[in-house]
């Protein structure tokens, strides 16, 4: 199991309670700055249902009537999605309460994203935290239903949450009906709507046609589909404060996120930081093996920043120069010497088996977009040099019902400009040694 690396950056403290206490609890003190990895059992493992409710009040019983003031407090947090987009949370919570109809809830922590291991580090360690922010959104919109759906091939994530339920189910009473529901593996399975679908019945593929989830999702009903890390920020935003959540990050961008952390580094595992901790500190923290030469910022579906990159802040805004973003918060380190081409065509050789092959760019433009790639990294080069990738690329780009075509478009277009004397070399001469060797980035085999 990924385990918790013990860095991150110090936030503070203090008021504003949801819970059942009436706010009268003090928040705990962050144990050395952490908060969702906060008083984790040396060595990870379980944190039990006492040893939460020491730390945490349990979440108010939801009633059909939207707790809007919850909504506003998540709102002055600056809270946004921790799932990839980062999406406002109250804007999307507001969005579901506002429907005609009583809404659901569904946590999502199906994480298909290869490189990002947080939410099943976090659902197996801090399953109550989850939960508990699961209800509070419950609370927050008005639902009577939470599903939360988890990557069946995670059986240690599945068993923590199925097990707090149960713990639960002896103690607690929330009015608030929760499920776990395990979900076949695989990036699309956890695209909003693809899980809408699936939890309906239907198979785990995208939709494109409206209605949104927001509108008419699960059973018909609004339903507010949130990444578990987001869930578990609401949890601590109800019962410690906006105040408190934005005494770390930065004023624009506040709070910490979960950041997965591999590749040629000794201590590849999951870090807590504060958003605009630069990327310098989080990789040497996780001690790189050999000097770094790039980094793929964002993981599978996001971009290569060179090493001269890394004194960028891990944020939206201390990203976009270098046409980053933290994505779901990911971190592959690449050594100096190794192959940045190569790594990508592997990745890119993933997104054509991984998309559904339901809509033409992926079921043609991946495997073509993938097969030039290759060649550029390993040879024979391409005759036509880098005209047919850069060509296909925008043919590909926005043509698919869902992002995964344009996430290959992304990754491609950052590794042609950052590798961009590499890929010369490779044209005018031959592929250089580091394509040879072995990748730094473990690429998953087909999973359907
Ligand atoms: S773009 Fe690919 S993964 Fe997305 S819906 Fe179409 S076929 Fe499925």
């Amino acid at each position: 199991m990924p385990t918790a690396l013990d860095f991150r950056t110090r936030p503070g403290a203090p008021p504003a309670n949801f819970g059942t206490n009436g706010g009268t609890r003090p928040p705990a003190p962050a144990e050395n700055g952490f908060r969702l990895l906060a008083h984790l059992p040396p060595g990870g493992g379980w944190t039990s249902l006492a040893e939460h409710r020491t730390r945490y009040p349990a979440p108010p019983a939801a009633t059909s009537r939207p707790l809007t003031a919850l909504i506003d407090e998540i709102e002055r947090a600056g809270l946004r999605g921790r799932g990839g987009a980062g999406f406002p949370t109250a804007t999307k919570m507001r969005s579901v309460a506002s429907g005609r109809a009583r809404p659901i809830v569904v946590a999502n922590a199906t994480e298909g994203e290869p490189a990002s291991y947080k939410d099943k580090l976090l659902a197996t360690v801090q399953p109550h935290l989850i939960i508990d922010g699961a209800l509070y959104a419950a609370a927050a919109v008005g639902a009577d239903q939470v599903l939360i759906g988890v990557d069946r091939t995670a059986p240690a994530a599945v068993a923590a949450l199925r097990r707090a339920l149960d713990e639960r189910a002896r103690v607690e009473r929330s009015g608030v009906t929760v499920q776990v529901v395990e979900t076949p593996p695989g990036y699309v399975s956890g695209e909003e709507s693809a899980l809408v679908h699936f939890l309906n019945g239907g198979a785990a593929l995208p939709t494109a046609s409206p209605p949104r989830p927001f509108e008419r999702g699960v059973a018909k009903r609004p339903t507010l589909v949130n990444n578990v890390e987001t869930l578990a920020h609401v949890a601590q935003i109800a019962t410690r404060g906006a105040t408190w959540f934005r005494s770390a990050g930065s004023p624009d961008e506040p709070g910490t996120m979960l950041v997965s952390v591999s590749g040629a580094v000794a201590r590849a595992g999951v870090a807590e930081v504060a958003l605009g901790t630069p990327l310098a500190r989080i990789i040497e923290q996780a001690c790189p093996t050999t000097p770094a030469a790039a980094a793929l910022v964002g993981g599978f579906f996001g971009t290569w920043v060179p090493a001269s990159g890394f004194s960028a802040p891990l944020s939206r805004a201390g990203l976009t120069p270098l046409g980053a973003a933290p994505g779901a918060g990911v971190l592959i380190v690449l050594p100096e010497g190794a192959c940045g081409l190569a790594e990508t065509a592997a990745v890119l050789r993933w997104y054509a088996a991984e998309g559904a092959g339901q809509c033409g760019p992926c079921a043609f433009g991946l495997p073509a977009l993938a097969a030039e790639a290759a060649a550029l990294a390993h040879g024979p080069v391409p005759a036509q040099g880098l005209g047919r990738l850069q060509r296909w690329g925008g043919e590909i780009e926005g043509r698919g019902a869902c992002k995964h075509p344009d996430g290959a478009v992304r990754l491609l277009r950052s590794a042609l400009r950052i590798f961009a004397a590499d890929a010369d070399a490779h044209l005018h001469r031959r592929p250089c040694r580091g394509s040879l060797g072995g990748r730094v980035i473990p690429v998953p085999g087909p999973r359907r």
